[in-house]
């Protein structure tokens, strides 16, 4: 679907910066260091395309991708700046809370989540955002490839337990490795599949 068509479009700080709402939408939020680059990079069959997110001055911004004309794919910044001013995190949640309640081509988010750690509470937060804004959510298990089976049952338990607080949330889980590739065609299969 999406290999050798996606690219950058834009880095967005304000509801008034948005592309307009004229294709399929979907985003990837996750904790930094989750594997959220390795992820979409993996998805979209190119390297270093979500790196642009992970640069400095990028990270409180909501980054568009186009993915074939079809769709946009859009990374949101890893959640839980615990070293940024109280202001910033501030003005980072409102827009956040924005673009996702006043989106109306967005149809699915995707929470990844470390398979090592199950969901966390940031994690849980941002479900909370997804419930209240409606935005109907899958979570990606990420890393599969550095747990052992009795770990990742561990954390998708965790992880199945919190799903259940929340109404927005599908119960399928998406396990992957962008390491390994598991997991990559099931999510583009699923991507491709949303109308
Ligand atoms: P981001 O901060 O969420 O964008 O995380 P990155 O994609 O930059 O990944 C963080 C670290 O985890 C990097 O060192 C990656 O190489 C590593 N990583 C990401 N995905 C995987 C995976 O599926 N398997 C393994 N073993 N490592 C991964």
């Amino acid at each position: 679907l999406f290999a050798g068509e996606v690219e950058f479009l834009k880095g967005v700080v304000a509801m008034s910066g948005l592309p307009p709402a004229d294709r399929l939408e979907v985003c990837f939020a996750g904790r930094s260091n989750v594997g959220k680059s390795s992820l979409i990079n993996a998805l979209t069959g190119r390297k270093a395309i979500a790196r642009a997110s992970n640069t400095p001055g990028r990270t409180q911004e909501i980054n568009f991708f186009t993915a074939a004309d079809s769709h946009y794919i859009v990374d949101l910044p890893g959640y839980g700046f615990a070293n940024a001013p109280v202001a910033v995190v501030e003005k980072w949640q409102r827009l956040l809370k924005q673009y996702l309640s006043g989106r109306p081509t967005l149809r699915r988010a995707f929470v990844l989540i470390d398979a090592r750690h199950g969901a966390k509470k940031v994690d849980e937060e941002i479900m909370a955002l997804l419930d209240r804004a409606a935005v109907p959510f899958q979570v990606v298990m990420t890393k599969i490839d550095k747990v052992k089976k009795s770990e990742l049952d561990q954390s998708l338990g965790l992880t199945r337990a919190a799903l259940a607080k929340h109404p927005a949330a599908y119960p399928e889980l998406v396990l992957t490795s962008s390491e390994k590739g598991d997991g990559i065609e099931t999510l583009r299969a699923i991507v491709a599949g949303l109308s």
